[in-house]
């Protein structure tokens, strides 16, 4: 793990198919979570970097980028998939080390990584307009044509899912793309860039600016020469992007926060249940969009269900990277701080704590590591029922019956996910249809899994759907063709 870093060549930021220095001075330290200590270092980008990556994407636009045929567009992706499994074990280390999540999950992240360019180098030829009856002696038709510059921000989370889900159907429906990735972790995707290059994409197809949010990000949302914004992360810096999107009068997707529910009718399975409803808040230390965040569980499951997922959840282990564990650390100190800053406050609050997870012997004493807890029960009102924590704390919550149940999951700001656990086949349906979120599990819970599905959010988790087909249609815009020939 300790060797885990770019090639030499990998290095700065990448515009017009090189890679070069920032125009400033600035270089940003790249610090290693379960060590709490610098490993690489990436250049700030500037406004003027910005510039320079756009005016190479408009350019590639009208250069060997646009001439291409979709079919072509997708052979380029396909070659990203043995691209990413000839380097999966290099970008798995790479991963682990700059998120700080155990290798096993960063080999899951690198098979979904490969899996995201197969989707959508398959799908580039397959997206088509129709013919639509109209006026006598016309043919009416619509097409699908690229927004032109696409600008991709992504958080530190899953850097390398995050890239080929963004810039995969962006590029597969001709788009020319300038990504900032987070600065907290993001060298996997400069990896996957350079293998772009290497992999025969056009120059300006692909350019990469690292940098700060508010420097490099404010500056590539803001700018005027793009024509689409995608960007995962949070809720507020989400305000942040659509708003610079109006500006613009250009179009946007956000896939914001969540405080996705996994709700436990008396009835259900909990062989199946108590796994998934684990893995669900401890995968990446909760560091999950759709993480599972509440277990709202019937009353009368308390006795049978809640000591089965109590002692499961006592078994997670807190691990370094290169360990056997269910969890690393959180992302940096902030994070830290504000994770521990609502266990105290529920501490504080008189919340029981109902199991901890175990810090396992040999953790680095620098790492940005914090007790998983398990918490409850806890009031309707109290932030933990409502607030993304984004760490690795499951808020348990009873409810009386199926309409408080339907009641309770949809009492937050958010709308992500939802999980339905129950042996009766009617009630999962109207409690699943009853959820304002984006995407509903029934029996199971597959926190950020399937490529093919849309996914996205309702209320204050955000709007667009990224994933599955439905990305080509948010990656292009329609053009309706009249041509008169009586
Ligand atoms: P964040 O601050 O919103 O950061 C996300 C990205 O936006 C980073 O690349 C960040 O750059 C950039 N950014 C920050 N300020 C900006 C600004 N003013 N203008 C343009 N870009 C800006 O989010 P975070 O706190 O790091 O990430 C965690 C949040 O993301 C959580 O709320 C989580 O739920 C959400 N998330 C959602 C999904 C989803 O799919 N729905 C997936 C993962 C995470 P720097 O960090 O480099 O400054
Ligand atoms: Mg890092």
């Amino acid at each position: 793990m300790r060797t885990a870093t770019l090639p030499d060549h990998v290095t700065g930021l990448l515009i017009d198919g090189n890679w070069q220095p920032p125009s400033g001075a600035g270089w940003l330290d790249v610090v290693a979570p379960a060590e709490g200590a610098v490993f690489a270092r990436i250049a700030a980008g500037t406004e003027a970097d910005v510039d320079r990556a756009v005016a190479s994407a408009r350019a590639a636009l009208s250069g060997d980028w646009g001439q291409l045929t979709a079919v072509e567009r997708g052979r380029l992706l396909g070659r990203m998939v043995e691209a990413v499994q000839d380097h999966a074990e290099e970008l798995a280390a790479l991963e682990a080390r700059d998120t700080g999540k155990p290798i096993a999950q960063a080999r899951a992240d690198l098979i979904a990584c490969a899996r995201y360019f197969e989707y959508y180098a398959g799908a580039a030829d397959k997206v088509h307009g129709e013919t639509i009856p109209f006026l006598n002696g016309h043919l009416a038709a619509t097409e699908r044509v690229p927004h032109g510059v696409t600008a991709h921000i992504i958080p530190w989370n899953y850097p390398a899912q995050m890239f080929p889900r963004s810039v995969g159907p962006a590029l597969a429906m001709g788009n020319a793309v300038v990504m900032k990735p987070a600065e907290d972790a993001c060298l996997t995707p400069l990896r996957m860039a350079d293998l772009m290059i290497e992999a025969g994409f056009p120059a300006g197809a692909i350019n990469m600016v690292t940098g700060l949010g508010r420097e490099a990000g404010a500056a590539l949302s803001g700018h005027p020469g793009i024509d689409f914004i995608s960007f995962i992360g949070s809720s507020e810096t989400g305000i942040a992007i659509q708003t610079a999107a109006a500006r613009n009068h250009i179009g946007c997707t956000l896939e914001l926060g969540g405080k996705s529910a996994q709700i436990v009718f008396a009835d259900a399975d909990p062989a199946r249940l108590v796994p998934t409803v684990i893995a669900a808040i401890t995968q990446h230390a909760g560091q999950t969009c759709s993480a599972g965040s509440r277990l709202l569980i019937e009353r009368a499951a308390m006795e049978r269900i809640l000591p089965l997922v109590a002692e499961a959840f006592a078994g997670v282990r807190v691990v370094m990277p290169g360990m056997e564990g269910q969890l690393g650390p959180v992302i940096n100190p902030r994070q830290k701080a504000r994770v521990e800053g609502y266990q105290a406050r529920a501490a504080a609050d008189g919340l029981p704590v109902i199991a901890r997870g175990r810090m396992s012997d040999g953790l680095s004493e620098t790492g940005y590591f914090v007790e998983p807890q398990m918490i409850g029960p806890v009031p309707r009102d109290n932030p933990l029922a409502v607030e993304e924590i984004f760490g690795p704390v499951l808020a348990v919550i009873p409810f009386e019956d199926e309409a408080d149940a339907i009641a309770l999951a949809n009492a937050t700001p958010y709308g992500l996910t939802a999980g339905v656990w129950t042996a009766d086949g009617a009630r999962a349906l109207r409690v699943a249809r009853a959820m304002q979120v984006g995407q509903v599990f029934v029996n199971c819970y597959g926190a950020g899994g399937g490529i093919e599905l849309p996914f996205g959010g309702m209320k204050k988790s955000g709007h667009g759907r990224e994933k599955g087909f439905e990305a080509l249609l948010e990656f292009s815009t329609l053009r309706t063709l009249v041509i008169r020939h009586d």
